[in-house]
């Protein structure tokens, strides 16, 4: 018999969701995840993604997933403690490191699966956590699952920083104490003040934690904010994904030596989850050498981020305070938020409404991801269709 409670359960909070207009109707791709997409027969300029050097679809990484599916097969068959390490991922680790300028690096199969890997298999209940209040999931769920004492600090607030991280030091209470950020935060695409976090974490002896998923590929000559800020061997963990500019799937940390070598042992993703298919290590590779060769995709996503947020500007958007291509445009007001963007499809624009919970109340916003696949004429259009939109609602 079918569980009575659950059933109830499902029910009542389903309805719940739809009631208040939030539960999320899922809208499937037929077809790439490219600058445009179709949906039920219909194309759509696509502003969603995090494709953002256009390298989900580029031909040379396609090519070289299936030379190497052909060579390794589909699947990797295993963990990677046991047989389910190729020569595939030993090179993809090889690159990151050399990618982000550490001694090593470790793949996993997601960015979030990485944050729940990596920071339990150091941190423990002796412990505490300084978190960015605005961290992503992913990091919330991998401090949590640590069992650490987890301290939020106000968001890129640096004299909160340092006042927890005086107190927690002060307290004897703690063993190890460890300072977790974004490196680039995804709501409003501002930079964590890593010069300054690192000057506290050197003040208080904190281990030192970025996630860059947003900044990999973008910022740093695309090696990331670590390096943008001139920091890769102040840093101890630099995580990153593989699913957002290198346009694939996985996660990966990137440090020391020994670093790498402790959480082959003891990182439970790794060591109980198989492993990356090889032909998105491969094409990670790929991606990796692509970004090594050339800055020339970072130029033209951030030449379409410019373009986006002047154009918006122009118009009389709020574009709030990115300092990256994320471009918000901050329309306020939940409900009229959800309608801006249910008028952005209607009119053939794909840009997702971001509402509370995510973002603070009263701060919806539309976020817009231009890639460096767009093309002008597919931008001018979606500014076009944003000034329409925002005429009609009387926003702009
Ligand atoms: C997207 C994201 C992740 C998750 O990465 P996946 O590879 O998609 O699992 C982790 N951390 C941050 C900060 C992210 O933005």
């Amino acid at each position: 018999m079918p569980s009575r409670i659950l059933a109830n359960f499902l029910n009542e909070n389903l309805e719940a969701l739809k009631k208040q207009g939030l539960y999320n109707v899922i809208d499937p791709l037929e077809g790439a995840n490219g600058p445009v997409i179709q949906i039920a027969g219909k194309p759509f300029i696509n502003l969603s993604s995090n494709n953002y050097l256009g390298l989900a679809t580029d031909k040379r990484l396609i090519e070289a997933s299936i030379e190497a599916t052909k060579k390794y097969g589909v699947g990797a068959g295993a963990v990677r403690t046991i047989n389910g390490t190729q020569t595939a991922h030993v090179e993809l680790e090889e690159k990151l490191a050399e990618f982000k300028h550490t001694e090593a690096a470790i793949a996993f199969q997601s960015g979030f699966n990485c944050n729940m890997g990596a920071i339990s298999a150091v941190m423990d209940q002796h412990d505490a956590i300084l978190s960015d209040e605005l961290n992503h999931a992913s990091i919330i769920d991998g401090c949590r699952l640590s069992r650490a004492k987890v301290i939020r600090y106000n968001h890129s607030d640096m004299a909160d920083l340092r006042h927890k991280a005086q107190e927690a030091k002060a307290s004897g209470l703690y063993q190890k104490i460890m300072v977790i950020t974004d490196g680039v935060f995804s709501m409003d695409g501002d930079i964590a003040k890593l010069p300054e976090i690192v000057k506290i974490a050197e003040a208080f002896d904190l281990i030192t934690y970025v996630d860059d998923a947003h900044g990999s590929g973008v910022l740093g000559e695309g090696a990331g904010t670590v390096k943008h800020f001139g920091l890769s061997d102040r840093i101890d963990f630099q995580i990153g994904t593989l699913s957002k500019a290198i346009g694939v799937v996985g996660g990966y940390v990137a440090g020391k030596r020994d670093l790498v070598d402790w959480l082959k042992v003891r990182s439970r993703p790794f060591l109980f989850s198989t492993s990356l298919t090889p032909g998105s290590a491969a094409a990670c590779v790929k991606a990796i050498e692509i970004l090594l060769e050339s800055n020339e995709l970072q130029k033209r996503l951030w030449e379409n981020g410019d373009y986006l947020k002047n154009g918006l500007k122009q118009l009389g958007f709020n574009i709030g305070q990115s300092e990256t291509p994320i471009t918000p445009c901050i329309i306020g007001e939940e409900v009229l938020t959800q309608n801006f963007s249910k008028q952005l499809y209607a009119d053939g624009v794909y840009a997702k409404a971001i509402v509370f919970p995510t973002v603070p109340k009263g701060t919806g916003r539309i976020r817009n991801m231009p890639t460096a696949a767009h093309t002008r004429e597919m931008l001018d259009e979606a500014l076009s269709v944003y000034e329409k939109v925002g005429k009609a609602l009387k926003i702009i």
